[in-house]
């Protein structure tokens, strides 16, 4: 390719990444016309095509820029370049997509308003204060697509036509609109409309007053929003936060909260760099942060951490500049419902909570809930992974093409096999509840249209009643693989890594069914992609009534103390039972007695609930994970010590509630024994790692599993075990909770039938 300045040279470039639908092709387009460059590029099923022609040395520093100088939201995996012969283009071009093929490239997820466009609404005269306002760089995208290439006709712009003032934007090369396949104006594209009881306007700023209004006097408001409706109220206003709670029926986790700016924002709560990055990166994720001025009871539930996340909408941003105070944004949705997308549906559903909404005409395609994100040890760990970062696949070394795994059933996400990438579907829930069984079939469905995808090996988890068990046991046609929950938990860490090795797994959680039919959560193994060996893992104690002690995690710690103790419990004088009528704590005793709905667990959730029984902090939980949740944020950093740990095998836990119980006694704070139990959990991790690496000599370990969401336990054992120079790998990008089942269940999947074809040809 190197050649003398005068003569003109040809060069092919394909480029993979997550690059369509951000504004990539103007960008080739301007970057070559500045190194005088003539040839295309256009988008094709493989990713974007680029020919060059011209003097070796630009088209030479051509190569060295583009990856240098790329949008920001653009993620370039790879580039290939060939030489070829020069055909003599007279110009630079950008030509119209090419379908071939059902290899697919990426989609590219939904992304906040930018500031430059945040700047045109107040001085494009077409665009002043237009709320549907977006470029090549911002807006809505993998909510709006229906199919592939990315082009407006596939997407639900479609029924928009543009005015002339767009098209002409559209068309010019060099525009910040170029090609930006939902561009539209104030004259063109779609708009707002305020039904307030009888009440209704489609005049934008009347709306803005009206909702700024309704806050002030405590309302709530349901607002169509990017992927979904959200149910709105004053962040400020107990009494209105409260209603909000009782609309929602038994909804008692906390809520997330929208702060018109960082500054705001940090008056309550105090963010560290990275923290303020990740707030305010385009993404926008609800971001877990530690509460520092108090905000209403009713907000934050008895937790010392919000959920806190800054405006990605240009209406946001009207209704915050104008509000000047943080306002509760929930997903719009029932109860375990998925969040309702389309008006009359919205306005069906959710008039029992709320008479005032704001609709808007652009049609929502793929429902996608904000992401929830926090920051550990300087690394954003996804906790739901849905808007701004769904669909972006994660690259794995193996053939994955035609797998679908289809997840667990609490928080469960499904992921489908493309090639060597494995593309996780949006957060999509609580499969139990119907409609949300409904939503993840659409989904399912939706992704094999976009991403021309057909299934021909469907994995599933163990669990013989998970919905998404049945659902891929119905699936026609295709070779079923059942895959367990713990194996794939860590699967999904090492996938996210590139680890395709031996490792020390370390999977912590609530529930997961065994190969041997109980229930597993305490599980140290040694792991590949391939298979797993149980080493270790907690003592199996009764679960009486099953899903039920979950909800109440008095009766798990009621189990505990029978099991370890007999009827002694009794003479323990244990605050916490006193709390609880004799009658139920008989027909708990009777249900251990005779085992009767006692499924066995060693899940190490359920001691966490346990713990934040006896220390009487959580009896019943009214939201998955409450009773751990509230046992963090009763942490005392201050305090470091812990209770014993033994090397048994399986793992005693008498010791520990030997210790909690004698705290108890002594009347030690709550704060003093959830911190010690919180280091105890390290120590015990700590001391079965280091005895596996030492029999094993394997020095990679993995964490993974819902209780590595919990902040402190994560930080410190991460910190611990890099201190005892461990290679330590941890959920970042993927979810340590069930969400990340189905990329643990799809990469073991593409190893087995790897390592299958290999045997066969041998
Ligand atoms: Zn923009
Ligand atoms: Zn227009
Ligand atoms: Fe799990």
């Amino acid at each position: 390719m190197q050649q003398k300045n005068t003569q003109i040279t040809a060069c092919h470039l394909m480029v993979h990444g997550l690059i369509q639908g951000v504004g990539f092709r103007p960008y080739v387009y301007r970057l070559a016309r500045s190194h005088g460059l003539n040839g295309y590029v256009c988008n094709n099923n493989h990713g974007v095509e680029i020919i060059l022609e011209g003097s070796g040395k630009e088209i030479k520093l051509f190569l060295k820029a583009l990856p240098k100088y790329a949008p920001k939201q653009a993620h370039i995996d790879n580039i290939t370049s060939f030489d070829m012969p020069v055909q003599g283009y007279e110009h630079f071009q950008i030509i119209k997509s090419t379908t071939h093929s059902n290899e697919i490239t990426n989609v590219s997820p939904d992304i906040a308003v930018c500031d430059a466009c945040l700047t045109d609404r107040n001085r494009q005269h077409h665009r002043l204060d237009y709320a549907f306002i977006n470029c090549t760089n911002c807006g809505p995208r993998f909510s709006i697509i229906q199919d592939i290439p990315y082009d407006r006709e596939k997407t639900t712009m479609h029924k928009f036509t543009m005015c002339n003032t767009c098209k002409k934007e559209y068309t010019t090369i060099e525009d910040r609109r170029f090609h930006a396949q939902p561009i539209a104006c104030n004259h063109c594209g779609p708009h707002y409309e305020a039904i307030s009881n009888d009440h209704s306007t489609i005049d934008y700023q009347e709306i803005i007053n009206l909702s700024v209004d309704l806050l002030k006097q405590g309302e709530i408001i349901a607002i169509k929003g990017l992927g979904g409706f959200h149910l709105a109220c004053s962040a400020l206003n107990e009494d209105a936060v409260k209603r909000l709670r009782t609309a929602k029926k038994r909804e008692e986790k906390p809520f997330a909260v929208m702060f018109p700016d960082i500054n705001t924002l940090e008056e309550y709560a105090p963010c560290n760099e990275e923290e303020k990055k990740l707030l305010q990166s385009w993404q926008r994720p609800i971001v877990l942060l530690s509460l520092r001025k108090p905000l209403p009871a009713s907000v934050t539930n008895g937790l010392n951490t919000i959920g806190a996340f800054l405006p990605y909408m240009p209406f946001h941003y009207d209704l915050l500049t104008r509000f000047r105070q943080p306002i509760i944004l929930t997903s719009g949705n029932r109860t375990d419902e998925p969040i309702c997308i389309n008006n009359q549906e919205a306005r069906l559903k959710l008039s029992a909570l709320t008479s005032h909404f704001v609709l808007h005409n652009r049609d929502i395609h793929n429902r996608v809930d904000d992401s929830v994100a926090m920051v550990v040890n300087n690394k954003t760990r996804l906790i739901r992974r849905a808007r701004g970062y769904c669909p972006e696949p994660v690259n794995t070394q193996l053939n994955a093409e035609g797998i679908l795994a289809t997840g667990a059933e609490l928080a469960n996400t499904f992921a489908i096999g493309k090639g060597t990438q494995a593309i996780p579907g949006q957060h999509i829930g609580d499969l139990q509840d119907y409609d949300t069984f409904c939503f993840y079939r659409e989904a399912i469905s939706r992704f094999k249209k976009l991403f021309r995808f057909s299934p021909s090996l469907v994995v599933h988890d163990l669990h013989p009643d998970y919905l998404s068990t049945s659902y891929a046991q119905n699936i026609e046609g295709v070779q079923l693989l059942g895959v367990q929950h713990h194996h794939a938990h860590i699967a999904a860490c090492m996938a996210e890594h590139n680890l395709d090795e031996k490792v020390i797994g370390v999977a912590f959680d609530g529930t997961g069914y065994g190969t041997d039919g109980h229930i597993w959560g305490s599980e140290f193994m040694l792991a590949d992609l391939e298979d797993f060996e149980r080493l270790n893992h907690f003592d199996y104690f009764m679960l009486p009534g099953g899903d039920t002690a979950v909800n109440h995690p008095w009766r798990t710690a009621l189990s505990l103390l029978y099991k370890y103790y007999g009827t002694s419990y009794t003479k323990m004088h244990l605050p916490f039972l006193e709390q609880i009528p004799q009658a139920n704590i008989n027909t708990v005793i009777k249900a251990l007695d005779h085992h009767i709905n006692t499924p066995l667990t060693a899940g190490a959730g359920r001691l966490f609930d346990a713990v934040a029984a006896l220390t009487g902090l959580c009896l019943h939980a009214s939201y998955h994970a409450q009773a751990p949740m509230m046992l963090e944020s009763a942490i005392n950093p201050d305090i470091l010590d812990y209770y014993p740990v033994t090397r048994a095998n399986p793992i005693n836990l008498k010791s520990i509630l030997d210790g909690i119980i004698n705290d108890i006694h002594w009347k030690e704070p709550v704060s003093h024994i959830a911190t010690r139990f919180h280091n105890t959990m390290a120590r015990l991790i700590i001391l079965h790692v280091k005895n596996i690496r030492q029999k094993y000599q394997v020095n990679k370990v993995v964490l993974s599993g819902g209780c590595f969401q919990n902040a402190w336990l994560l930080t410190k054992l991460e910190k611990e075990l890099l201190a005892d120079k461990f290679d330590v790998y941890t959920p970042a990008n993927i979810p340590a909770n069930d969400g990340g089942i189905a990329l643990g269940q799809l990469i073991i999947a593409a190893k087995r039938r790897n390592s299958e074809q290999k045997n066969l040809k041998q």
